[in-house]
């Protein structure tokens, strides 16, 4: 729902709204599922270039995040966009708990004392596409090649995503 100045950010943070949106997607999906068989296609290879990129981030991460000192989980602002619910819709058939909020301290309330609560696949693609410095500094240590690969890997899925959309939007027509 856009808010009257223009998008709201995060979107859906009341649990009707929430649940309204999901309720939407559900019901829309259930009623065209063969017309959307682009928009799934799609999320499919949107799936298959997560999990590539999710063996490369947790290469990074495991060589960054334990000697952390300014864990970026407690003061970011994500939230699950429409492509990540279609996204994850589409292809497990069910939806995220809640919208991710912040808790009392700042921080993710998805964050725990062990790291973040959700799977990779089930996270906002902000939390994927978010590379910090120090990550930057180990890929450029991997050879001149793997940031121009990590990038066009993340290239590939924002335009997947945005088609994805599309022709989930152009299918309900
Ligand atoms: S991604 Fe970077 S900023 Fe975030 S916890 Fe890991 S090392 Fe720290
Ligand atoms: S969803 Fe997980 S990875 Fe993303 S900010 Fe929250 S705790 Fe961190």
């Amino acid at each position: 729902m856009d808010h009257p100045a223009g998008p709201e950010i995060p979107p859906w943070k009341i649990p009707e709204e929430w649940n309204q949106a999901l309720q939407s997607i559900e019901i829309s999906t259930q009623h065209s599922w063969e017309m959307l068989e682009n928009a799934r296609m799609l999320a499919r290879d949107v799936k298959q270039d997560l999990m590539e990129i999710s063996a490369l981030i947790e290469g990074l991460a495991n060589q960054t995040c334990p000697v952390c000192d300014d864990i970026c989980c407690t003061r970011a602002t994500v939230w699950f966009d429409f492509r990540d619910l279609l996204f994850i819709y589409l292809n497990f058939g069910r939806f995220p708990v809640s919208q991710i909020t912040r808790g009392l301290n700042g921080a993710c309330s998805c964050l725990s004392p062990t790291g973040c609560t959700l799977e990779r696949l089930h996270r906002p693609f902000l939390c994927t596409w978010y590379c910090c410095p120090d990550q930057i500094r180990v890929m450029a240590g991997e050879g001149p090649g793997a940031r121009p690969a990590f990038e066009a890997l993340l290239a590939g899925i924002k335009a997947n995503r945005i088609a994805m959309e599309a022709e989930f939007i152009a299918a309900l027509r």
